[in-house]
């Protein structure tokens, strides 16, 4: 039976992908000899792996590796390779739709990045359609290691590709692209072997270049550290993690018990995710006795530690153990403690040895850290150490960790403070740090709207509390300064303080839980306290948010009204309610309001300015 082809459609991701690979990444066009390569090796590592583990794999003796061969005068460039290859279905699965998962939202990021910065495209891996860059016309022919007869694919990177039978093939893939008139240097070999020195030199199979082996097999993490140049590993790090910069940490260990391992890990020097290119997929693959396992492994580390870029390799893992039993696999989840344990222990003493650097790494990387404490408690303690905040001692900018925070503890100090606020400035100027600062006590800046969750989920550093600053039941007794006995200030007497307080209970009464005189507040009129000793301020406004995304209902729950006795707006106030009850009404609901909004919760704006309106007529003389 002979066969004159099937024509297929692109899927539409597809297309959109093909359009912005030929039209808008012409200075980037090295990169498709890199992603060509790059797909070789991962077809060959396959087919390392699957030699072990199963029998009978058609052509198993044709040697594991890439031949790379160039036509000046008919312009092509050939990638072949003996790994896996496709079948038929394959072919038009895989090189005819973009196996990411939301792709659309991928293509989407990628013409984001390519209108931005087209340098950024490394980071996408564009894959096999980079082909197109500098091809007008690509051929892929195709046999799988199953040994069903091989395929013929062809395409124009226009809107359709067609497949017919290729007999006589050996077990791989071999790409023919035939180049465009602007790209024939790609058929030239200086061209083809400065670009595979460049981004391809750790690919562990031979890459033969016309017959010359231009690469250097030795697997990195195998060698022993003195001998690497920080050249060796930062061309690693870029060939790993697609990356053009260096790496910001590097960290390469062996252990021996009570695992084998060999790794080398790199911290980036950006965060992508943080820059708006979606979530980062984790970058460190899995080896076992240099066969790689799992690649951009989810079961090595803890999900938290996705930015991170290396390799791991185990002997002690089984050769033949399948990708899908890595997951639940019991020394797969003990690698991942040891691995994961030294790498904290790791960035601990970075933070030691230059403690500025390592606020470049927390500024950038901060968030994964505080992501880790939020949802691992394995690792908790360690990552405790890790966490920086600013605080009412701290620099502007220069955060500090609660290890230095307890060290300048004052005697008897039991308790470690924080507070939630916008910026430094809005925390300074509010009710909450007043206390605080007359008594001298340090006291946490919590600036991030994730932070007040992740002192709470640690609820202690070294044996002390980690209190809100805004909750009801603060105990200042605890906080080791003198108890300064303000009752020499002239405050409101005790029965007129309780009947203004009884007063306030009634008229608050649908908006707060109770009212009752602050012992804290030094010059604010009033403030909001948290009875939930749980829930922080800056947690609820999260959680109204998020269920406010869900459409549900946010009934935020009461807080109670802390009100300052000495002050000259409260002491007013309990004489207005003698002379004019239904006009202090007012001005109670907006010292309400007020606290409220310092507190960081809301108040609804059009109640609020028209109240706000009539009190400044009356202070007007109106
Ligand atoms: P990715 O490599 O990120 O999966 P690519 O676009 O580079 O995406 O490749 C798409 C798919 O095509 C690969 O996942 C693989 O299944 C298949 N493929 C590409 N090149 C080869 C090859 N040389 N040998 C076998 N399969 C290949
Ligand atoms: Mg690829």
């Amino acid at each position: 039976m002979s066969d004159t082809g099937t024509t297929h459609e692109f899927q539409a991701e597809t297309k959109k992908l093909l359009d912005i690979v030929i039209n808008s990444l012409y200075t980037e066009r090295d990169i498709f000899i890199r992603e060509l390569i790059s797909n070789s090796s991962d077809a060959l590592e396959k087919m390392r792996h699957e030699s072990l583990i199963r029998e009978n794999v058609f052509d198993e003796n044709v040697p594991l590796e890439v031949n790379i061969d160039l036509d000046e005068d008919k312009h092509t460039i050939t990638i072949t390779d003996t790994g896996v290859g496709m079948t038929r279905d394959e072919l038009e699965t895989n090189l005819g739709t973009i196996a990411h998962s939301g792709s659309g939202k991928f293509v989407a990021e990628l013409a984001d990045a390519a209108r931005k910065d087209v340098s950024l495209i490394g980071q996408f891996g564009v894959g096999f359609y980079a082909a197109f860059m500098a091809g007008e016309k690509v051929i892929v022919q195709s046999r799988s290691w199953d040994g069903s007869e091989g395929n013929e694919w062809v395409s124009d990177g226009g809107g359709s590709f067609t497949i017919k039978e290729c007999p006589g093939l050996h077990r791989g893939t071999r790409i023919i692209i035939e180049l465009k008139d602007d790209a024939h240097d790609y058929s030239r070999k200086w061209k083809v072997e400065s670009i595979i020195k460049q981004y391809s030199t750790f690919v562990p199979f031979p890459i033969k270049l016309e017959g010359e082996t231009v690469n250097t097999v030795q697997a990195i993490w195998t060698r022993s550290k003195n001998e690497i140049t920080d050249e060796e590993y930062n061309d690693f790090y870029k060939f790993i993690g697609n990356a053009t910069d260096d790496p910001h940490y590097r960290l390469h260990f062996s252990v021996d018990a009570p695992l084998a391992i060999n790794a080398v890990l790199f911290v980036p020097k950006e965060n992508f995710e943080a820059m708006g290119f979606g979530r980062v997929e984790p970058g460190v693959n899995l080896y076992c006795q240099r066969v790689l396992i799992d690649q951009h492994s989810e079961n090595i580390l803890p999900e938290w530690l996705r930015f991170l870029k290396g390799v791991v390799d185990s002997e002690d893992l089984p050769l033949n153990i399948s990708r899908q039993s890595l997951q639940d696999n019991a020394l797969v989840m003990k690698l991942r403690k040891v691995i994961t344990k030294r790498f904290l222990k790791f960035l601990a003493e970075e933070a030691k040895r230059d403690s500025d650097y390592y606020l470049d790494f927390w500024n950038t990387f901060g968030i994964y850290i505080k992501e880790g404490v939020t949802s691992d408690y394995e690792f908790q303690k360690e990552l405790a150490q890790l966490v920086r905040f600013e605080s009412s001692r701290s620099e502007d900018g220069k955060p500090t960790s609660l290890a230095e925070y307890v060290e300048r503890m004052g005697d008897g100090q039991e308790e470690i403070y924080y507070i939630n606020g916008p910026t430094r400035e809005a925390i300074e100027a509010g009710p909450y740090v007043e206390m605080f600062n007359k008594k001298g006590v340090e006291i946490i800046y919590t600036m991030e709207p994730i932070d007040d969750f992740v002192l709470n989920h640690l609820g202690e550093f070294d044996g002390r509390k980690l209190v809100s600053a805004d909750r009801a039941d603060l105990d200042l007794s605890k906080s080791g300064a003198a108890d300064s006995d303000d009752d020499s200030t002239d405050k409101l007497a005790e029965d007129a303080g309780g009947e203004l307080i009884s007063w306030l209970k009634k008229n608050l009464e649908d908006k707060v839980a109770d009212v009752i005189e602050s012992k804290r507040l030094v010059d604010s009129p009033a403030m909001i306290v948290n009875p939930d000793g749980f829930m922080t301020s800056s947690m609820e406004r999260i959680m109204s948010a998020s269920r406010m995304e869900k459409g549900l209902a946010t009934e935020a729950s009461k807080k109670n009204l802390e009100i300052n006795l000495a002050s000259p707006l409260i002491k007013q106030l309990a004489e207005l309610v003698k002379n004019d009850e239904s006009f202090a009404a007012e001005v109670a609901a907006q010292i309400y309001d007020n606290a409220m909004i310092q507190a960081g919760l809301v108040v609804d704006p059009m109640v609020m300015v028209e109240r706000n309106y009539k009190i400044l007529t009356r202070a007007v003389g109106g």
